[in-house]
């Protein structure tokens, strides 16, 4: 087994190391507006699935304020004008609303300098045909990710957690995407409510076959968030959780299924850290990828 890391990826598209910028497009979610749903799917805490993402201002604004979070952290020895950034639309439905508006948005990240790309996380369903031309149009000035929320093929999954639209949905405008010349990313939660190990890796055997083929991946272990539906659902009845150990094994089957040419785009979560209820243990992340690498290696060896 042979994986193909976000970094390696990264490093060879661009030639250098590139920073993710947390940005808001200012959309609103139709799984919480009303349009679809009102309560969210049940593991979606308040934030939308982007808690760390800056709320919405002008672009510019947002951008600046984001560049001196990363660029904190970023050795001093790397100039300023020799950095680069994929701005990543991360918080509720980044494609809900009016194509006009997002276009200025996206426009406004695409047309700086230090943005190496974008990265846009949204529903399948919010993607019709004026949206994903858009996205095309954008694509041709700059490489532009497309990042669907799947979690699972299982449609009596995505029932319980209310995801609020069908399989052949994705399939639609994955396949509309594709044909756009986009880089499609799907989003996979693992130890969904009553999802058994087969199923997590039946969801990513399906991924693994589609035609044309997935560019990457986001594994994400199931956080349960306080305030969210599934925080109730699990304080009424809990139900099982990984331990560190199953969840490293688990990931490890799904990236042997995957191809080598996919690229992983995270294999842990990254829920907010004050909201979590359980697994405790996920917050000790140098832990967790620490004994995540050491079974990749091990996998990698066999
Ligand atoms: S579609 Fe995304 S933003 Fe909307 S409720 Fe579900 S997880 Fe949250």
């Amino acid at each position: 087994m042979e994986i193909r890391r976000l970094s390696d990826a990264l490093k060879e598209q661009f030639g250098q190391k590139v920073y993710k910028l947390s940005l808001s497009a200012g959309c609103t979610c139709p799984n919480r507006d009303g349009r679809i749903g009102t309560g969210g799917c049940t593991f979606c805490s308040e934030g939308g699935s982007g808690d760390f993402a800056a709320a919405f201002r002008p672009i510019e604004e947002q951008i600046e304020e984001a560049r001196k979070r990363v660029d904190a952290k970023i050795p001093a020895s790397i100039p300023m004008d020799q950095r680069k950034y994929i701005a990543y639309f991360q918080s509720f439905t980044s494609t809900y609303g009016d194509t006009e508006r997002l276009r200025g948005i996206f426009s406004g990240a695409v047309d700086r300098e230090e943005i190496a790309g974008l990265s846009i996380g949204t529903r399948p369903d919010c993607l019709e045909d004026d949206k994903v031309e858009m996205l095309r149009e954008l694509n041709a000035r700059k490489p532009v990710w497309v990042e669907l929320g799947l979690q699972t093929i299982h449609q009596e999954t995505a029932e319980r957690i209310h995801r609020g639209y069908r399989l052949e949905v994705f399939e639609d405008t994955y396949q509309r995407l594709k044909e756009a010349g986009l880089t499609v990313i799907v989003h996979v939660i693992l130890g969904l409510p009553g999802e058994s190990r087969e199923m997590m890796l039946e969801t990513v055997r399906y991924l693994a076959s589609l035609t044309p083929e997935l560019d990457g991946i986001k594994l994400q272990l199931l956080h349960v968030l306080r305030g969210t539906a599934l925080a109730e659902e699990y304080e009424k009845e809990p139900f099982e959780l990984f331990t560190p150990e199953s969840y490293c094994a688990t990931v490890v089957d799904c990236l042997k299924l995957l191809p080598e040419h996919t690229v992983i785009h995270r294999m842990t979560g990254d829920g907010p850290r004050k909201l979590l209820i359980a697994p405790l243990w996920s917050t000790d992340k140098k832990r967790v990828l620490n004994m995540l690498n050491a079974a990749i290696r091990d996998a990698e060896r066999t």
